[in-house]
């Protein structure tokens, strides 16, 4: 069984960030996912566009998600330059997830990551509180491999789970997870018309809710324009009260989301001038889960904190998102806004488990409530809680020592070195 420094499960902002920032650090990196590329729920499941990053300063703009993700908008921005088309708005924060799948495996291979795709996490040694090797399923079999130290990016927490690792489900009160999405876009739509008709579509649906014609539960029509001419994206498909980790519930989910896509792609093109010729282009690969286990970690982040605009001695990461809730029953999302100029910190303390020594976890599975998920959630910030998650494992393998005994100053250190915004 080959052997490496450090292994990350997943591949998502969160783990193809980690992957990269460790082996920048100089370890042998491998990371498996169980699709074909990197980019996670931004490309298998259609997430578009980055949610807001930055905070209003003296007037001025201040980042607060940098580091390797400013890198690959700097790198989407470059792959327009060389194809010659519209791949990345900085106005909108609208993405191509065909460049970004380019740009993340560029990053990763020049790293020296080793990649390997079609693999699904199937089993989790584990002996004296450290994971000894694991298992992935592949078309070959299973595949066995090792490492000293491990990253669990899989939005889930698989690997913390599978290692037996405490965690907690969605809100505390009723264990239910905000809405899973299943994302789609339309085109051939008359982008002018359908300006002019914006506020119709909004008045209309809710309509059709009262009256029953409209089954999904969501209270209104969420659209983005896309990079493409005449495409719009609708992240507007709501299914509720299901688990996201549980395979059947996940089933039911994609089967009520493809008939929520057909109802509101009918309801369109019937009803609005602007998608009378209009087409449905595409569904995601797989319905998007917003929120399901989290780690119960070394500090659980809550809400409050977020809202006190929490700072900690051993901050990684910064954010300023809304605490943004669409509805676990139903109807409704409901949002809380910072202020200009505030922000709150992330704990490295958040990213480890209290059960295995030997891993970190990173995006939106950390030790977080469900108030807090709703904000650390979106692709900027799940990118920087990676890169943190890889440095702080390069650092914890060069001292011998485990990741909760990392020297944290040397972490930020490197983190600030390489342009991440961490106070
Ligand atoms: C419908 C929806 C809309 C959203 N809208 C926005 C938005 O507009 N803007 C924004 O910024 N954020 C948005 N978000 C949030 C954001 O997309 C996600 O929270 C974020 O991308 C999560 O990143 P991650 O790296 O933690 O996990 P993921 O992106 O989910 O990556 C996890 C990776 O692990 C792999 N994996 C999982 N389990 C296994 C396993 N057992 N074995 C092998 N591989 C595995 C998966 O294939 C995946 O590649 C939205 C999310 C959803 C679901």
């Amino acid at each position: 069984m080959e052997k490496f420094d450090i292994i990350v499960a997943g591949g998502g902002f969160a783990g193809a960030a980690a992957a990269i920032a460790a082996a920048r650090c100089g370890q042998k990196v491998l990371l498996f996912d169980k699709s074909n590329c990197l980019g996670g729920a931004a490309v298998n499941c259609l997430v578009n566009p980055f949610m807001p990053y930055s905070t209003k300063v003296d007037g001025e703009f201040k980042s607060l998600s940098a580091g390797i993700f400013e890198e690959i908008l700097n790198r989407l921005t470059s792959m327009r330059n060389l194809t010659g088309e519209m791949i990345y708005s900085d106005r909108k924060r609208i993405f191509s997830e065909e460049q970004l799948k380019l740009v993340l495996n560029e990053m990763a291979l020049e790293a020296g990551v080793t990649l390997l795709f079609h693999a699904y996490l199937c089993d989790v040694i584990i002996s004296d509180g450290k994971i000894q090797h694991l298992t992935v399923a592949t078309k070959s079999g299973n595949i066995d491999l090792t490492a000293d130290y491990y990253i669990d990016a899989t939005g889930d927490a698989d690997l913390a789970v599978r290692s037996g690792c405490s965690y907690h489900l969605g809100r505390e009160a009723d264990h239910l997870c905000q809405p899973m999405t299943l994302c789609f876009r339309v085109s051939n739509v008359d982008l002018e018309k359908f300006e002019q008709e914006r506020s119709q579509i909004q008045t209309l649906y809710k309509e059709f809710k009262a009256s029953g014609k409209i089954k999904n539960p969501r209270e209104d029509v969420l659209i983005f324009h896309t990079i493409q001419k005449n495409v719009l994206h609708f992240n507007s498909t709501r299914v509720v009260k299901l688990n996201p980790v549980d395979p059947f519930d996940v089933t039911r989910a994609e089967v009520e989301a493809r008939e929520q896509v057909l109802e509101l792609y009918l309801f369109l093109k019937e009803n609005f001038e602007s998608m009378k010729n209009a087409e449905l282009l595409s569904t995601a690969a797989e319905i998007g889960v917003r929120e399901s286990r989290m780690i119960d970690g070394l500090h659980l982040l809550t809400g409050k904190e977020l809202i006190d605009c929490s700072k900690f001695e051993d901050s990684i990461a910064c954010g300023n998102y809304d605490i943004d809730i669409h509805n676990p029953e139903g109807s409704g999302t409901s949002h809380y806004y910072f202020p200009a100029g505030q922000y709150y910190e992330i704990p490295y303390r958040s990213l480890l488990p209290k059960e295995i020594s030997n891993l970190l976890v990173a995006g939106r599975c950390i030790s977080v409530d469900h108030e807090a998920q709703a904000s650390i959630r979106i692709m900027p910030i799940v990118c920087c809680l990676g890169e943190a998650a890889g440095v702080a494992a390069a650092v914890a393998a060069k001292s011998n020592v485990v990741p909760a005994n990392a020297d944290i100053t040397e972490i930020q250190r490197i983190l600030t070195e390489n342009g991440a915004v961490i106070h």
